[in-house]
């Protein structure tokens, strides 16, 4: 690396990380510059983008998990996902599981550290009977981890739903973009882009916290990634999941293998630029994409998904808890605040409605 090289680099990581503490977005040239260092570069990006982590939310990492309450028979076609139309991926395929079922699984997911249940299910969105359903499993799981936050994941929702899922006790609505509006048709058929903004912004409406992030490694461009951040900051979630494609086989992007743990780096790191006080997650693909520069990633991201096995007690989510540990990182604990003030504020404005303030007590 040359001296002339490197200055633009420094240059611009000082501007990214000076517009980031004031909760300025990057422009779109410097996103493309950030994707673009060098590997030798690698740990100056991740010095700048972790400064911007501490300053909003210290050493601390949200824990989260997945309760899958349906699995499989979906009948929407998007490419990456093993539970699609027609998928030959050995995966679960099972209906509804039970409210108290849930509640189970959310009580040991809470006895392992984690502040927030995801209940997912697979579909292109729920009925009014499903939402039913969820709504009585958010009940159980309330009556017994009051405290629990739930984020609900159901697919495209239609008028009303999203409004009897915060009145049930839901404090959040996940629905990913997944990747940029020009690559969006490469990766699904069966809905459109327009149709994921939307239920984005009919959860936000109702007042839940909008949750949206993006799956990496399926043949996005740079320009695909910038263009799905700067869209997503758009939307102003208040969390950024990050998968990285996990290439079931039996599904069209089986095999398919794009990343480097450098370049997930980078993600990331564009991702802390675009979103500094938001959390953002590390979630699936994090173990085979990152591989041994996880501890690095979560410099980065200061919330991530533990695997199902921390309900089965695994040695895995031990492992994750020692790796937190080891890269001098505290997990999160229940009474602490994730969010900054200001967004804190906002989850709460939003979840009160048009015309009323932060209670003292928010
Ligand atoms: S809608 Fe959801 S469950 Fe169905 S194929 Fe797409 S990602 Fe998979």
């Amino acid at each position: 690396m040359t001296t002339s090289a490197a200055a633009p680099t420094t240059t611009l990581l000082t501007d990214l990380t000076e517009q980031a503490l004031l909760r300025q977005r990057p422009t779109r040239e410097q996103a493309l510059a950030l994707l673009g260092t060098e590997d030798d570069e690698l740990l100056d990006v991740v010095a700048a983008a972790s400064q911007v982590r501490r300053r909003f939310f210290g050493r601390r990492v949200k824990l989260n998990l997945i309760v899958n309450m349906k699995s499989g028979l979906c009948p929407e076609d998007c490419t990456y996902c093993p539970q699609r139309l027609g998928s030959a991926a050995d995966v679960l395929k099972y209906s509804w599981i039970t409210p108290d079922a849930v509640a189970e699984t959310a009580d040991r997911a809470v006895c392992g550290g984690a502040k927030r249940v995801c209940l997912v299910a697979s579909g292109r969105g729920p009925s009014d009977c499903d939402i039913t359903r969820v709504t009585d499993t958010i009940g159980a799981i309330k009556q017994r981890q009051p405290d629990v936050e739930v984020c609900v994941c159901l697919g495209l929702l239609k008028p009303d739903q999203a409004e009897r899922l915060r009145d049930a006790g839901a404090l959040a609505y996940n629905h990913n973009l997944n990747t940029s509006e020009e690559q969006y048709g490469e990766i699904c058929s069966t809905h459109s882009y327009a149709d994921r903004v939307d239920t984005v912004q009919r959860a936000a409406a109702a007042g839940l916290s909008p949750c949206s992030g993006a799956i990496f490694g399926m043949g996005e461009t740079d320009e695909d990634v910038v263009g799905l951040a700067l869209r997503l900051r758009e939307l102003d979630p208040d969390s950024v999941p990050i998968n990285f494609l996990i290439p079931f086989k039996g599904t069209p992007l089986g095999g398919v293998w794009q990343l480097t743990p450098q370049r997930c780096l980078r993600i990331l790191a564009l991702f802390r630029f675009t979103f500094p006080d938001v959390e953002v997650r590390l979630a699936g693909g994090r173990e085979i994409h990152l591989r041994s520069l996880q501890p690095l990633a979560l410099h980065l991201a200061n919330s991530m998904f533990l695997g199902d096995y921390l309900t089965s007690e695994g040695q895995a989510g031990a492992d994750d808890l020692q790796m937190i540990a080891d890269a001098g990182l505290v997990v999160e604990g229940a009474d602490e605040q994730t969010l900054p003030n200001a967004r804190h504020d906002l989850v709460v404005l939003r979840r009160r409605g048009p015309g009323t303030s932060v209670p003292a007590n928010a």
